[in-house]
């Protein structure tokens, strides 16, 4: 999209110009659609490519809207990953404004990996998108992206491979890491309940069962339908703790927990990273800082 100037970007390139992010940056330019999945595409890019993001660290992907200098880094990009399965509503707008010479790569649909229905709410029964929340579909996300960058760039498409390699045995390790951290948690006490239905490939990969108030944050948070009804199955499931999320309010899991008399922890992360100088400032800080977080509220065994 290198050449070609939307109208969108004519009406603010006259006063966001010198504030363009990619001013003397790499030709090479890529974006992927949040911060988690910025670190994935980074992972394999290497030095050689420019990887921006459009939600940040610390925001809702789920109802960002875009932004000016979003739109001028959309209008310098070769490649936009995006997760898919509904994550980002607001890509209507991205593809209002994309030409033919940019390549819009659905990372989560297009992974070999399968996915789960989601569980509650207005989007029930549909996939659910939240498939990075395991290190075996994030390794299946790296796979599309790898293939992704080395069709487009062929000239390094052995750099993204070895890279891809490497990650790979990563998130293996982290896996296994993260696998031994939970294991101390009592059999009876493995149940997960948060505010949204994002953790349901955590809870298959890790043997927890699993619950939440609603299925999407981009649905309505916590109507008091949803509200009632979780309350209800509290009553009958005595969860040992109840999580709140890093992107969304905790009034409502707080509500939760003064009428069912379970404690609250939190916040987990899901949708985004932290700040860099924050616990989950990365894919492997953030699953481990999940895992302490969970194993901590549930009672799991202190390390000898
Ligand atoms: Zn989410």
């Amino acid at each position: 999209m290198k050449k070609q100037v939307s109208w969108v970007s004519t009406l603010l390139l006259g006063t966001l110009v010198s504030v363009s992010p990619l001013a003397g940056a790499s030709t090479l330019n890529v974006i992927a659609s949040f911060s988690i999945l910025e670190d994935l595409v980074k992972r394999i890019a290497g030095e050689d490519i420019n990887v921006n993001v459009i939600v940040p660290p610390g925001a809702d992907v789920h109802t960002w809207e875009l932004t000016p200098p979003n739109v001028l880094s959309i209008e310098e990009a070769d490649i936009i990953f995006y997760n898919g399965f509904g994550l980002e509503p607001w890509l209507r707008h991205v593809e209002a404004i994309a030409d033919d010479s940019l390549t819009l790569k659905a990372v989560a649909e297009n992974a070999d990996f399968a996915p789960l229905p989601i569980i509650t709410g207005q989007y029930q029964g549909a996939n659910d998108p939240h498939m990075w929340m395991d290190p075996k579909g994030a390794a299946a996300y790296i796979k599309v992206i790898a293939e992704t960058l080395a069709k487009h760039y062929p000239e390094k498409a052995e750099a993204f491979y070895a890279r891809a390699e490497d990650t790979y045995r990563a998130l293996d390790t982290l896996d296994q890491a993260i696998n031994e951290r939970l294991e101390g948690i009592p059999k009876t006490n493995r149940f997960l309940v948060t505010s949204e239905a994002g953790f349901r490939y955590f809870a298959r990969a890790y043997g927890f069962e699993y619950d939440a108030i609603w299925g999407l944050n981009n649905e309505t948070q916590g109507n008091a339908r949803a509200m009632a009804e979780m309350n209800e199955r509290l009553a009958k499931t005595r969860a040992p703790a109840l999580f709140y999320e890093s992107t969304v309010p905790c009034i409502h899991m707080d509500a939760l927990s003064r009428a069912t008399g379970i404690s609250l922890a939190g916040p987990l992360h899901v949708d985004a990273f932290s700040s860099q100088d924050d616990q989950a400032y990365d894919y492997p800080a953030m699953l481990r800082y999940n895992a302490e977080l969970i194993h901590g509220a549930l009672g799991g065994a202190r390390p000898e």
